[in-house]
């Protein structure tokens, strides 16, 4: 459509947590539905080389591509609101960038000159936000910039942004999301933490072009222009993010506000039209036209932290929207789950998801959700460590096999019916050991998990070391756990079922990640689904 890349740069000042992530994915939805093929990068300014070792304490869910980055939730927004895949390529971290900038000093690449912050870690930056633009797949590359202005960390990233400015003049913008906050006492909205957020960035030598200004009031149209005029930006570059019910209306919301049109008109392209969104307003009003109402458990170990879960929460509400039912999540601590709560605690649910997970925290909570499950006929869905423990259980309750376990948290344990595969057993570093990214898997007909997909062969991401021991197969399939979706290349068991009941799944990999507002996920429409007819 135009010429050259476009590059648009999100930054955040004043406070952390103002929602860049959702922004970023809301303009760039704009984008898409405009017609520019549109995609978004984030950079973390933390020293993990990516998020796949935090503990989601620390930073959330970790998101798993196609291509088997580990990388940060907002790339699970990027994939809901554009459902475009994205790729390793879309989340660097300082880690990655001074790893890489130290791995060339090592092959001579620098030919003996001390190398520094500017220009080489700069330019390692640069680079990496141009591999997108680059590929000439995409009009416009919105690149997120983790954290907030002013910290020490984020330096090198505005330097690298200021540079691209004045490289690419006329085809790089910057959008600086801050807060305006509502004192009070005073009955106001205050500006001044933008202005000096604004006067951060300048410092640092970025005027912005759009300020997006988070704010639980209405912006009038003095503090607009007062905004616009103490921050060097036009009147219809202030734009005003109202709190939104739904993460979902902010797009609309934007489009409201002119975003798209302020900053096509600043990329020098066409503002004619408006964007495609029959979709998109069809979800939201399916979204909040539900004609039914249920309630899923969801048991894991790190409920107080929801955006631990969040592409499974996120992934509830597509299916919720596709079902037209209002889909209420019940937080379930695994930690606090034992057999003698567990019918008082999930006595009234009409299904339950047991999440994903590492370690031995909360596991015994885990298997005692999926006893309940399966002695009440109540749907279940498991995923990954959720799916192991369906196994677990079904090993010990049904199998009678009383010490049936994963060795991931019994290692020589007497019945490993989750086991280490074979090819991860010798890799002992922990950032790189797991199986990760996309996979086939082989669907068995007639199964529930093929009468939600309705195709035979799956693909799927991963994100996991243990697998179904096959060794027990025989065993299990007989007494009516069956191996309903399969590896064809490798016959790992990738899901299994309850014959003799209604919907219980569990599955190795997470089709969290593939859920999105224009394809909600077939396994949990299917699952919510079941759980409207308990
Ligand atoms: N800890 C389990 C494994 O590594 C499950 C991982 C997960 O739930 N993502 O196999």
């Amino acid at each position: 459509m135009s010429n050259s890349t476009k590059y648009i740069f999100v930054t955040g000042g004043v406070a952390s947590s103002l929602g860049k992530g959702i922004i970023s994915a809301s303009l760039a939805k704009l984008l898409q539905a405009r017609g520019y093929s549109t995609t978004i990068q984030k950079l973390d300014p933390y020293i993990n080389i990516d998020p796949g070792t935090l503990n989601p304490y620390e930073h959330g869910e970790c998101y798993v591509t196609d291509d088997g980055a580990e990388t940060d939730l907002d790339l699970g927004h990027y994939e809901r609101f554009l459902n475009v895949p994205t790729s390793q390529a879309n989340n660097v971290t300082t880690g990655r960038i001074y790893q890489s900038v130290i791995e060339k000093e090592r092959r001579g690449e620098f030919l003996g000159k001390t190398v520094q912050v500017i220009p080489h870690i700069t330019n390692e930056i640069k680079e990496r936000i141009q591999i997108l633009g680059n590929k000439g797949t995409y009009d416009i590359v919105i690149t997120e910039i983790g954290g907030t202005v002013g910290d020490i960390e984020s330096l090198p990233y505005v330097e690298a942004v200021r540079q691209m400015k004045w490289e690419f003049e006329d085809d790089c913008i910057v959008i600086h999301l801050t807060l305006v906050p509502y004192l009070a006492a005073a009955g106001e909205l205050k500006t001044k933490p933008t202005q000096h957020s604004v006067k951060q960035l300048l410092e640092l030598g970025v005027q912005p072009d759009v300020l997006c200004c988070r704010t639980e009031h209405k912006l009038n149209f003095d503090l607009r222009k007062k905004i616009a005029k103490f921050c060097n930006v036009n009147m219809n570059a202030v734009i005003e993010a109202r709190d939104a019910s739904t993460i979902y209306d902010v797009p609309l919301l934007m489009q409201d506000e002119g975003l798209d049109k302020v900053v096509l008109d600043k990329l020098g392209l066409p503002t004619t039209g408006s964007p495609e969104l029959t979709v998109w307003k069809e979800f939201l009003t399916r979204l909040k036209n539900p004609t039914s109402e249920i309630t899923i458990g969801l048991v894991g170990k790190y409920v107080e932290l929801k955006d631990s879960y969040k592409s499974i929460s996120e992934s509830l509400i597509h299916a919720g929207a596709a079902n037209l039912t209002k889909v209420n999540v019940k937080w379930i601590h695994s930690d606090k789950l034992t057999t003698e709560n567990c019918n008082e605690e999930l006595n009234e649910l009409n299904g339950i998801l047991v999440a994903p997970g590492f370690g031995s925290r909360g596991i015994s909570g885990k298997i005692e959700a999926v006893r309940f499950a399966r002695e009440n006929k109540v749907p279940f869905f498991g995923i990954c460590l959720g799916m192991q423990c369906a196994v677990i259980e079904f090993g010990r309750n049904v199998l009678g096999l009383k010490d049936a376990h994963t060795s991931e948290i019994i290692e020589d344990c007497k019945d490993p019916v989750i086991d280490m595969m074979e090819e991860q057993k010798n890799i002992s570093n922990l950032g790189g050991t797991m199986r990760l990214g996309a996979y086939k898997c082989q669907l068995t007909p007639k199964s529930n998990i093929h009468k939600a997909y309705n195709e035979d062969l799956i693909s799927e991401r991963h994100r996991h070391r243990y697998e179904f021991n096959d060794e027990y197969l025989a065993q299990y399939e007989e007494k009516g756990m069956k191996a309903t979706g399969k590896n064809p290349e490798t016959g790992l068991v990738e899901v299994v079922e309850i014959e003799e009941h209604p919907w219980f799944v569990g599955a190795q990999f997470h089709p969290e990640y593939k859920s999105t507002v224009a394809n909600p996920h077939p396994l949990f429409v299917a699952f919510v689904k079941a759980s409207l007819n308990k």
